[in-house]
């Protein structure tokens, strides 16, 4: 999904764009769309993109909500990653651009559901979108294959100390942003619930606020 930027990107960015697609991609193969491929480096004008398979059957609603998962991975990697916010203002747009097909019936609990879906998966498949985003600044650009080998751990994949630190300094810059927002760490989870609910809708925050802390299970492994 690609994502514009307006200021020229350090390396930190670019491990930050990194994870974005690595989430993006990851989600893709988990909900079994068709990757072509990830990168990080299309042009100067975007974060990155990742290109999902052309394929001739109809868009129905099944494919409106697996779309609508893997873009929402990347929208739901920003938080739990501490990325640059901002850099999925496209994915908003393209979640919003699917439930108005109207292909969905019920598109206000589907977009909950799949952004629930979608936390849950980045939650729980974090060791992976990082596997993944650190082969991704190392290439560029990784084909489906590529990801699918580095996602099922058929590919030894070994973390630079660059890496590693950047995702630390991610981490710090997204406290300042926070902190000069004043907004906390909730004591008990460590995680930004007000940053969280910036992505929702006022039902999705009290639903947010009512399992905080907990994903609901998974469907799947
Ligand atoms: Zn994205």
């Amino acid at each position: 999904m690609p994502e514009s930027r307006d200021y020229v990107r350090d390396y930190v960015d670019e491990v930050g764009a990194a994870i974005h697609e690595a989430a993006h991609a990851c989600a893709a193969l988990y909900i079994g769309v068709e990757l072509q491929y990830a990168n990080i480096t299309e042009t100067d004008t975007r974060w990155g993109s990742v290109q999902l398979a052309e394929d001739n059957g109809p868009f129905d609603a099944d494919k409106a909500r697996k779309y609508i998962f893997v873009t929402a991975c990347g929208v739901l990697a920003e938080g739990i990653f501490y990325l640059p916010q901002g850099g999925a203002k496209s994915d908003f747009r393209g979640i919003e651009k699917y439930l108005r097909l109207d292909i969905i019936s019920d598109p206000h609990r589907a977009r909950r559901d799949l952004m629930w879906g979608a936390r849950s998966f980045v939650l729980k498949h974090q060791h992976q979108i990082l596997r993944v985003a650190q082969e991704l600044q190392n290439h560029g650009r990784l084909d489906g294959s590529a990801v699918s080998k580095i996602y099922h751990g058929q590919e030894k994949v070994f973390f630079t100390a660059e890496f590693i630190n950047a995702t630390k300094e991610l981490e710090k810059r997204f406290d300042e942003e926070m902190a000069a927002r004043h907004i906390s760490r909730d004591e008990k989870t460590g995680m930004y619930l007000d940053y969280f609910d910036v992505f929702a809708d006022s039902n999705f925050a009290a639903e947010a606020e009512k399992v905080y802390g907990e994903c609901p299970a998974d469907s799947k492994n």
